[in-house]
């Protein structure tokens, strides 16, 4: 496991086995995360597919742009993938002349009679479907276009630049339901989290028996996340914030009742309580995750699972590291 980055503003992690590298989330660009992972000694070219665990910014910032780049697969829950679309899908509103123009191209024809000019305005579409602007046109009806080519070299296309929600290929799975990826057998578990269908991921290497999981953004641990994580040798566990500084922070009072909320995150108390009750104390790594920079100190969440573990923590066991949000850990090699 290495953790690239950890934190409200990206996440993501490098799962591999000796023959499968997976990249969950892509919170950072892709520009971030190839620099990431050359400090990290991974080599971007080499990952087989990239996850998703839920659609927040911080978490798929940079996956279009990746996954083109890579042209690789990448894993979602269908909600997810339905949610993400229509968040980077432009839903502006056409002009009622560009609406002309549109149908006139369609049509091969004339434009249609008009009523006056003073009826400009938004161009009903379906339900959930994007409206359009001229900035937009381009990228959402490319067939329309075929003049408006020019390749983006951020994007790696010789032809048309790409509707803002293409990737290469899109793969689903369903939370509960076991897949692979080459050797490595993966099982979405689902997490109480404010998005579409947010999940978390226990990753078992077949060749070599070593699970590693991951779970942070949850609000709770409830009973399917506690039995997810038992016979965990890498555990990548949320650690949010601390209580009293969230409390007396600067976040507004409806961002703080989010945090705290059931579907908000884990505190290190919250955490420090899963570590002390029902954690089974198999690992031999526990990393904590998505600390908070504004409500947390990492002394703070280090001390919290310290004392939770108390004598479990051995040479051999336990190991408590903290991911960080502005450099790379070190690899996790079992
Ligand atoms: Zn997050
Ligand atoms: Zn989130």
């Amino acid at each position: 496991m290495t953790v690239l980055a950890s934190g409200s503003k990206g996440n993501s992690t490098v799962i591999a086995s000796a023959q499968t590298r997976l990249l969950v989330d892509a919170g950072l660009s892709c520009r971030e995360l190839f620099k990431r992972m050359k400090l990290a000694n991974e080599d971007p070219a080499t990952l087989d597919a990239i996850l998703i665990t839920h659609e927040h910014q911080d978490h798929i910032a940079g996956l279009a742009t990746l996954a083109r780049r890579l042209r690789i697969p990448v894993f979602f829950t269908e909600p997810t993938h339905r949610e993400w679309v229509r968040m980077v899908t432009p839903r502006t509103t056409m002009t009622y002349a560009q609406w002309l123009d549109h149908l006139q191209q369609e049509r091969g024809g004339a434009p249609p009679q008009t009523a006056s000019s003073s009826e400009v305005g938004s161009v009903p579409t379906e339900p959930g479907a994007p409206c359009l602007d001229s900035e937009t046109w381009e990228s959402v009806a490319p067939e329309l276009q075929a003049s408006a080519s020019s390749p983006d070299p951020e994007e790696d296309t010789p032809a048309a630049k790409p509707h803002p929600s293409y990737l290469p290929q899109v793969e689903y799975f369903r939370s509960g339901a076991n897949f692979s990826i080459g050797d490595i057998s993966i099982t979405p578990f689902t997490i109480p989290h404010d998005a579409a269908d947010p999940c978390g991921f226990v990753f078992e290497s077949r060749s070599e028996s070593v699970r590693m999981a991951i779970a942070t953004d949850l609000g709770y641990m409830p009973p399917n996340v506690k039995s997810a994580l038992k016979r965990i040798d890498v555990l990548l566990l949320e650690s949010n914030h601390d209580l009293d500084m969230l409390k007396d922070g600067p976040y507004p009072w409806a961002v703080k009742q989010r945090v705290l909320s059931r579907v908000g995150h884990l505190s290190n108390h919250a955490t420090a309580e899963f570590l002390a009750r029902d954690y089974d104390g198999g690992a031999t790594c526990i990393v904590l995750g998505h600390l908070s920079e504004a409500n947390n100190a990492p002394e703070l969440a280090l001390l919290s699972a310290e004392q939770a573990l108390g004598h479990r923590r051995t040479l051999l066991g336990n190991r408590i590291l903290l991911a960080q949000q502005s450099a790379p850990l070190t690899p996790i090699c079992l």
